[in-house]
């Protein structure tokens, strides 16, 4: 007869691993199983040319939840990174994000009131509440950067037009009238020294990993190893998609190695016109200030999800969340089973609402 253990945790991503650290610390047994051949996750990487390759996309970790800084620093040490993404487009390169630098390289000004002045007049043509992604992105930046920066990066990242796209996903981004490419407003920012797995390796500790194990292969048998079970997986396929399927976004990266010590002089360079087929490219050892002889690139390409994929971003429209809503109250009524993550609650958390979401979960079990 197998063992019965406190928490059966399904998926060794961030979630179960900030979840498995605390359970260990409070005198709680789990077992994890992971589908994949590795622990972590997509903020898994992967050593090639003794560089550290973010196997699943670039991951940068930023917050200004102390607490949440506080805790993984306590694992590892982080770098002094900060991500300062350029984009690219037709031959001519602009900071990211929207800021001085870009406006000064796409008007050909200098001072901040001048740009405030373009964008006012540009951002005119919209009334009223922005009711979309395209009229939010005029009405916080003007036309020319929306054409150039924003249209064909977005519409090929979210497969679909961006009068269809709800408009909190570009308020992600800042825009400044000041000369900072710094990409993001939080307050602490960096990547673990060593790579993820540093930090992964940390959190699990001894917890003990099954890899290959897909817990949908025997859902009863596996539940009844523990008297709880933490699904970190797509909440849809947990249900068979009885209620019909969430929508998401998947990727396809693809990895080269070239023979030279930079290739593009920066981790993140976004490729914004909409006839370049992929999204952006990631230059991995710029993340750790590397000086390895080689270099690895990785190229990422968005793809429409269908089942059998790995389903990477979930597209939170009025649709998608209505629907979810309706898993949630199945979900509800699964007395064993708590759905966390950014697949269990279907949300497009960064890493830092991961643990958040972690903590707040281990105050209620732990
Ligand atoms: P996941 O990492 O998805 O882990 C879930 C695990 O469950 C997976 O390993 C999966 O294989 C496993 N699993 C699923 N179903 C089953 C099953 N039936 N049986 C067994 N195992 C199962 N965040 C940032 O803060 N900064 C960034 O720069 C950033 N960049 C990103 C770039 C990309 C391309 C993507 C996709 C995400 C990015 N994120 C970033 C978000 C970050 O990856 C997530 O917040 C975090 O990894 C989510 O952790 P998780 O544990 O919820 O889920
Ligand atoms: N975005 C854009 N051009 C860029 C970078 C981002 O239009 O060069 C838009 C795009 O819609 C994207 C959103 O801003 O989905 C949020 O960008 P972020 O980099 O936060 O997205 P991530 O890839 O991390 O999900």
């Amino acid at each position: 007869m197998s063992q019965k253990y406190d928490y059966l945790l399904v998926g060794a991503g961030l979630f179960n691993a900030v979840f498995a650290y605390k359970a260990r610390k409070a005198g709680k047994t789990c077992l994890v199983i992971e589908k994949r051949n590795h622990r972590g996750g997509n903020i898994y990487c992967e050593t090639v040319e003794d560089i550290h390759v973010h196997k699943y996309g670039a991951h940068i970790f930023h917050t200004s939840n102390k607490e949440v800084w506080d805790f993984v620093n306590g694992l590892v040490e982080f770098n002094r990174f900060t991500n300062s993404p350029i984009a690219y487009y037709q031959g001519s390169v602009y900071n990211l994000p929207f800021n001085m630098n870009t406006f000064a390289k796409m008007w050909d000004i200098t001072k901040p009131e001048e740009a405030l002045a373009i964008i006012n007049e540009q951002r005119a043509v919209i009334q009223g509440e922005p009711k979309n992604l395209e009229e939010q992105a005029i009405s916080l930046v003007g036309t020319d950067i929306y054409t150039k920066l924003i249209k064909g990066y977005t519409e090929k990242q979210w497969g679909r037009d961006c009068t269809e796209l709800p408009a909190f996903i570009i308020k992600r981004l800042p825009v400044r009238l000041t000369y900072d490419n710094n990409y993001f407003n939080d307050r602490y920012q960096g990547i673990p020294i060593g790579g993820y797995n540093v930090l992964i390796d940390a959190l699990f500790g001894d917890t003990e990993i099954r890899l290959h194990t897909d817990f949908l292969s025997d859902p009863e048998g596996f539940q009844a190893m523990a008297d709880k079970v933490i699904y970190t997986g797509p909440v849809d396929e947990y249900f068979q998609y009885q209620l019909g399927k969430l929508e998401y976004r998947s990727l396809r990266f693809e990895t080269e190695v070239l023979d030279q010590p930079d290739f593009q002089g920066n981790a993140v360079v976004n490729y914004t016109e909409r006839e370049v087929p992929y999204t952006r490219i990631i230059e991995h050892k710029h993340f750790e200030f590397g000086t390895q002889p080689k270099t690895v690139i990785t190229k990422e390409y968005p793809e429409t999800w269908v089942e059998g994929m790995e389903p990477y971003y979930p597209v939170n429209n009025e649709q998608n969340q209505k629907l979810y809503q309706q898993y949630r109250a199945l979900a509800d009524r699964e007395p064993k089973v708590i759905f966390g993550g950014r697949l269990g609650e279907y949300k497009y958390y960064d890493m830092d609402k991961v643990v958040e979401s972690a903590f707040r979960l281990c105050e209620q079990e732990l």
